[in-house]
């Protein structure tokens, strides 16, 4: 799960973590009110920034500095409600609907800090580069030099003497060693006890007058852990996420939309995995990843139906289901009457195998419907390719 800026911002200030004064404004009124505030606060300019759950906003024209409150407002006004278009938005963009008004921070160098899951090692790493700021991919890429990271063993915890070895390797200077490692530790404290599966604080600056600051905070949760963290799972903002996934996780199904033509409805995260995989295989290109589950009821492939068809770039749905605990028969049932009430137009091809298969073929067969069923995975992709492309 992902969350906003200002939020993440105010749980890492929950760990002790040194981020600018600043509030989330939903309207004009209110941005203008805590500009207003920071201003008469002493600050000598503020930062409208737009809280969407994608980066590149600086770039896209979201993040914008002001030196007074009339600058302040005509920036509120541009960025509220707007559609911002960056790298990570894709073409179609998101629409701002809220605001984070901050205190804007005298810039000496913008750092960059990372905490992710080495998969390879099983075991956490901690980044830090001295190219931080917008272009950090890009540093990963051509760079890869140029990103300090320490791996952490679970069993021992982020060590102080690693937090003094990336403080050190980022050049800081001798006054700000202890408030690094400080700001470091708070990171990692908060990482593990939220459940996190990112934190990445890109720019981590240090201004003009010494301090350091998370002049930007993106956290992301493991959605397996969410069940322990009510106040976290509160902050989740569907607004932000695609209207198809966040209608499927109301039906407990695991789907994620992707830009091909052909959809995918099969049980098991690894068989959906190796769907697409084979899809993309015979020529085509998969719509959507789409697990329903072991125990999917009749109810739930009708709901899954119901979304792979709002998506109107699909031109065949390829249903792919080994059969174990879910019964091939009770599954040809499900997709027979979601066809049936639903009715659906684009062609379906199915590859079935497992527990009561036989039945389950008799009762496609038996349905009168249009059904193209493959021998093989392979066999069934290919049909499914050669549908999408009719
Ligand atoms: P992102 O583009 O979505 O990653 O948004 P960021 O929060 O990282 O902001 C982008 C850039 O805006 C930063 O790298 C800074 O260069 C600039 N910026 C953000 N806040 C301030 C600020 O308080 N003062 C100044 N001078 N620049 C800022
Ligand atoms: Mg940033």
């Amino acid at each position: 799960m992902k969350i906003h800026e200002y939020q993440a911002k105010e749980i890492l200030a929950k760990y002790g973590v040194a981020v600018p004064r600043g509030e989330v404004a939903n309207t004009l009124e209110e941005a203008n009110a805590v500009a207003r505030k920071l201003f008469a606060e002493g600050a000598s300019g503020i930062v409208v920034k737009a809280q969407i759950h994608a980066g590149g906003r600086g770039k896209g024209g979201g993040v914008k500095l002001a030196r007074t409150r009339e600058e302040a407002e005509l920036h509120a006004k541009n960025i509220l409600g707007m559609t911002l278009v960056t790298h990570q938005t894709g073409p179609q963009g998101q629409k701002v609907q809220r605001l984070l008004i901050e205190e804007a921070a005298s810039i000496d160098r913008e750092l960059y800090l990372g905490i992710v899951l080495d998969r390879a090692k099983g075991e956490l790493v901690f980044m830090a580069s001295q190219a931080g700021g917008m272009e950090i991919e890009e540093v990963a890429a051509k760079t890869p030099e140029a990103i300090f990271k320490e791996t952490i063993d679970p069993a021992i915890g982020f060590g102080s003497w690693q937090a003094r070895k990336l403080a050190f390797a980022l050049g800081l200077g001798p006054r700000q060693i202890n408030a690094a490692v400080a700001f470091f530790q708070g990171l990692y404290k908060a990482f593990i006890e939220t459940d996190a599966s990112l934190v990445e604080i890109n720019p981590f600056i240090t201004t003009t007058d010494g301090q350091l600051f998370a002049l930007d905070a993106k956290i992301n949760f493991d959605d397996n852990a969410l069940f322990r963290h009510a106040e976290i799972k509160a902050l989740r903002d569907t607004a932000e996420e695609d209207p198809l996934e966040v209608e499927a996780s109301k039906f407990a199904l695991n789907y994620i939309k992707l830009d091909g033509s052909i959809a995918c409805m099969v049980n098991g995260a690894g068989l959906a995995m190796a769907t697409m995989d084979i899809i993309q295989y015979a020529g085509g290109s998969p719509a959507n990843f789409l697990d329903v589950g072991g125990g999917a009821t009749q109810e739930q492939i009708e709901h899954a139906f119901e979304i792979l068809l709002a998506d109107s770039h699909v031109k065949a749905i390829f249903i792919n289901i080994f059969g174990g605990i879910l019964r091939v028969d009770r599954l040809a049932a499900g997709v027979v009457a979601a066809a049936r009430n639903l009715n659906v137009k684009v062609p379906i091809v199915l590859r079935l195998e497992g527990t009561n298969v036989e039945e389950g073929r008799k009762i496609l067969a038996a349905s009168g419907l249009n059904f193209r069923v493959g021998e093989t995975m392979k066999e069934a992709a290919e049909l499914a390719v050669k549908a999408a492309m009719l």
